[in-house]
């Protein structure tokens, strides 16, 4: 600041390498510093014409932190150093304001003993209120000049009690002990959980410098005051100056509340030269820095002093307004507004929040695993989730231990998904982020108890339709309904994402699984689908049924009849979904999960079990109940017949109903796996089971002849899971050709479409050449591949040894959240290379849930993919995001590689 010719006080500065140098040193300032300090000092004192100690001019100073990133407030600062009892009286006469001497000198003893000494600052600020109360003054302002001379003696007493030695006088020994006080702030918790929030690493910023500074006073007399205000405001990004002063004060006073501050503006009338100066010294900022500032200043006795100045912290919204406001106003370029933008904040726009006012304290917290906020009646299964909302119109949270694919209907009835169990790829995670609703995934405080549907947190009960809210974004979950905010969109973010979109290379496409979620990414900017979960296309109400009965059938003929029943329904919904997304790129994956996702569980059956031979008790009883009556009133008789007759048809209805639940129970007994995510799932199910695949494939081709023949544009990629050989993947591929075949005889139509390979298993990359050869496309499914690579389920890793990992810092990140670029992304490289060699062509995309995430999409970028695709909320992301990585690429970065 003092470059571009702005007020700010004289001093200088202590280097970050100065303050490693003193950690590395085990906390001993380095050889030499003392005596650059005393020179840089009498710099200071000759160009103040004050003396450091001078009994009669004194000159104070202030000791700051200063890290390469800005935290705001979370390092220590020291201010008015160099006060003992001489130099206070030479204050007071230099100034002619004895009120402001001691107030500066309490205020001194206080900083100095919390930072320095580290006494619990409450001592401090209890005896200013006793004293306050005392002579019942409300502001410290109305202290007397003689209340705060006999606070600094308090105050040196509280030092004194505290550690059994008086407050230092010699202004050279308060100044090295306040260096190395805000040397060590470095690493205070506060600092270091910034730091680990922020994701700010060493080659980031490492360390802190210290600016030491001569003092200007905010307190001393009636012209002078302190303030921090920004170039324009933060939240909104309104192009006015905005924040806070207050009079007779000093910087601590405005972020302590210790009186309301006073809004900026109101400065005109009382200050209106400072004021104008203030507006001026905005503008000199802004075109020097051309960025968003946040200042403090000092007004001593009418004269304005800079103290600071940084780049502001904005929410997204006043990012976005201040970036198309700064390219228009010709401070920054396009790609600069690109890049200053935190492409992750921009969920904040996307889904109801909660009030940032809220106060109440939520029962619990899990994983915030899909953003957003919903309050509902607790429903504990999906298909009561359905009935409450279907037929009552209630807001529903299903609440369930963990969801399976049948649970899907209760997805869509309702308004939140809440588990106790399961991870950020857990099933309940991937649906709800799929269709943009909040979940909150293993919140293990709760307690289902099934028996009789309810749950308990702590010592609460809930029961089906207590109200419950959460918050999918913090994991926090709420008794009760808590208040929200809608989200916002602008027109700044469409401008936004359309310069981001004439910079990106990479393609953005969605994982959706319904025409409905499909327009909505559209809308969004979806350039295709990349990823078309079928299953889900089986769960639905109107089919799950067949579904399951195919399952249970006997023999492929059996089962090949029950799928034609299923044919007509799925060709309706890929017509649909390729109708909607109007030509653009559809990759529609063949069934994927095991079998008995889609049978109810075994416990459900034995339970069903256990009361239909309940019931046999009671109607065998029943049965015999004529025969009794007829022993004894033989007159009964023309009474009983017709009613012997209905009870024999429960009879049997019975048995035939428990022979069925028996059948089933041994199916599921069968299909049980170990490890069903490694088992009989993906390809393996195409090829033991074929008919499944033809339907679906048969589905599928049928529904792109029949658009064909309306004139409609398709773009068909067919996409089979969990391939790990070319094998595998040459019968499906011949499989396809088979029904390709009969659906041009039937259809009279040939159906354009690509055929490719989900790339999820390790040895599927490294066969990627010879899968090359039959695949036109490969699309990386990091979520499974991500799990194989590290042996981790990704069911029970984020919510069992994740989160300590990444504590103990054995894994900086959660790798199903951020692609793991050493060990994942190495496999991912090695594949795109391989494959490209043997398909020059091959189109190349990621589909796993890493796909949506920054620093994964810039990689993606770097190692050449053609796409990302991720949920249709993430869409706006992905488009900065990739947009980010070619500008960073052009400007000589490298992009984030292996
Ligand atoms: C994946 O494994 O990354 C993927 C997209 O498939 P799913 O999550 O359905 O297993
Ligand atoms: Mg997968």
């Amino acid at each position: 600041m003092t470059q571009i010719g702005l007020p700010v006080p004289p001093g200088f500065v202590i280097t970050t390498q100065t303050c490693l140098e003193y950690f590395d040193g085990g906390f001993k300032l380095p050889e030499g510093l003392a005596d650059q300090v005393r020179q840089a000092m009498s710099q200071l004192e000759k160009s103040m014409s004050l003396g450091f100690g001078d009994s009669e001019k004194p000159l104070l100073v202030s000791i700051r932190s200063g890290a390469a990133i800005s935290m705001p407030g979370m390092m220590d600062t020291v201010l008015n150093l160099g006060l003992n009892d001489e130099t206070v009286r030479g204050l007071i006469k230099r100034s002619g304001d004895e009120r402001f001497g001691w107030d500066s000198y309490r205020r001194f003893i206080s900083l100095f003993g919390e930072i320095v000494l580290k006494i619990n600052s409450d001592l401090f600020s209890n005896a200013m209120e006793a004293l306050k109360k005392e002579r019942n003054a409300t502001y410290d302002t109305t202290l007397s000049s003689f209340d705060l001379q006999g606070l600094v003696e308090t105050f040196k007493r509280i030092i004194e009690d505290n550690v059994g030695k008086p407050i230092p006088n010699d202004p050279y020994e308060q100044l090295f002990m306040a260096i190395e006080a805000v040397f060590a702030s470095w690493n205070g918790k506060r600092a270091v959980d910034y730091r680990r929030e922020f994701k700010i690493i060493p080659e980031i910023a490492n360390g802190t410098a210290v600016n030491v500074q001569a003092m200007v006073f905010g307190n001393v007399g009636e012209h002078s005051a302190t303030g921090v205000i920004f170039t324009r405001n933060p939240s909104t990004g309104e192009n006015v100056l905005f924040g806070d002063y207050l009079e007779r004060a000093q910087g601590e006073d405005i972020v302590a509340g210790i009186r309301t501050p006073k809004p900026i503006f109101e400065m005109k009338q009382v200050m209106p030269e400072v004021h104008r100066e203030l507006l001026k010294v905005r503008e000199t900022l802004e075109t020097h820095f051309r960025e968003i500032q946040d200042m403090e200043f000092t007004v001593e006795n009418g004269k304005l002093f800079m103290l600071q100045t940084r780049s502001a912290k904005m929410n997204i919204a006043a990012g976005m307004k201040t970036s198309v406001d700064l390219v228009n106003e010709g401070l920054i370029t396009k790609e600069q507004a690109l890049m200053r933008l935190d492409a992750t904040q921009l969920t904040q726009l996307m889904y109801s929040q909660i009030d940032p006012e809220n106060k109440t304290p939520p029962v619990t917290v899990g994983l915030g695993v899909s953003p957003g906020a919903a309050s509902g009646e607790v429903v504990f299964d999906a298909d009561e989730a359905e009935r409450q909302s279907k037929t009552h119109g209630k807001k529903i949270i299903l609440l369930r231990e963990q969801t399976k694919p049948e649970d899907i209907h209760g997805f869509f009835a309702a308004q939140g998904i809440l588990t106790t169990v399961g991870g950020k790829t857990s099933h309940a995670a991937v649906v709800a982020r799929g269709m943009g609703k909040p979940c909150v995934t293993g919140a293990g405080d709760i307690k289902i108890n099934a028996v009789d549907e309810s749950a308990t947190i702590g010592d609460h009960k809930i029961i089906q339709g207590d109200v419950i809210t959460i918050d999918g974004t913090s994991g926090k979950v709420w008794l009760g309904e808590v208040s929200m905010v809608e989200p916002e969109f602008s027109k700044d973010m469409n401008t936004i994402l359309n310069w981001a979109d004439k910079f990106r290379r990479l393609g953005v496409r969605t994982n959706v699984d319904t025409p409905s979620d499909a327009a909505k990414a559209l809308r969004f900017g979806a350039e295709g689908i990349g990823l078309c979960r079928t299953e889900r296309m089986f769960n639905a109400a109107d089919r799950i049924g067949i579904f399951q009965e195919m399952i249970l059938a006997d023999s492929p003929e059996d089962r090949a009849a029950t799928l034609r029943r299923l044919e007509p329904l799925q060709k309706e919904d890929f017509k649909a979904m390729l109708r909607v997304m109007q030509g653009f790129p559809v990759t529609i994956r063949l069934l994927d999960p095991p079998l008995h996702e889609f049978l109810p569980s075994e416990e459900e059956i034995q339970r069903q079990i256990d009361m239909l031979q309940k019931s046999k008790i009671a109607l065998d009883n029943v049965c015999r109940l004529p025969k009794i009556l007829r022993t004894l009133d033989p007159q009964l008789e023309p009474f009983l017949t017709g009613d012997q007759q209905m009870l024999n048809s429960l009879a049997r209805l019975q048995k035939s109903e428990l022979d069925k639940k028996l059948e089933t129970l041994q199916k599921i007994r069968v299909l049980k796996e170990v490890n069903p995510m490694l088992g009989h799932r993906g390809v393996r199910l195409g090829i033991t089971y074929p008919e499944i695949y033809e339907t679906q494939v048969e589905a599928i081709l049928e529904a792109a002849a029949e658009l064909i023949k309306e004139t409609v544009a398709v773009k068909v990629e067919i996409m089979v899971p969990n391939v790990c050989t070319a094998e595998e993947l040459k019968r499906v591929e011949e499989l396809i050709k088979r029904v390709e075949q009969q659906v041009t005889e039937k259809t009279g139509v040939i159906v354009p479409y690509k055929f490719g390979s989900m790339i999820e298993v390790v040895r599927a990359c490294m066969r990627a050449g010879k899968l090359a050869e039959m695949a036109e496309f490969f699309s990386f499914g990091t979520n499974d591949l991500t799990q194989a690579t590290f042996s981790f389920s990704r069911e029970d890793a984020e919510n069992k040894f994740l989160p300590l990992y990444n504590q103990l810092k054995i894994l900086q990140d959660n790798p199903f959240e951020i692609l793991d670029v050493k060990g994942v992304g190495r496999l991912m490289s090695i594949t795109v290379e391989w494959g490209r060699r043997s398909r020059p062509d091959l189109e190349i995309g990621i589909c796993g849930e890493q796909g949506g995430e920054p620093s994964s999409i810039e990689f993606c970028h770097a190692i050449g993919l053609d796409y990302v695709s991720c949920s249709p909320y993430r869409i706006s992301i992905a488009r900065l995001a990739a947009a980010q990585a070619a500008i960073k690429e052009k400007k000589g970065g490298h992009g984030k590689t292996v």
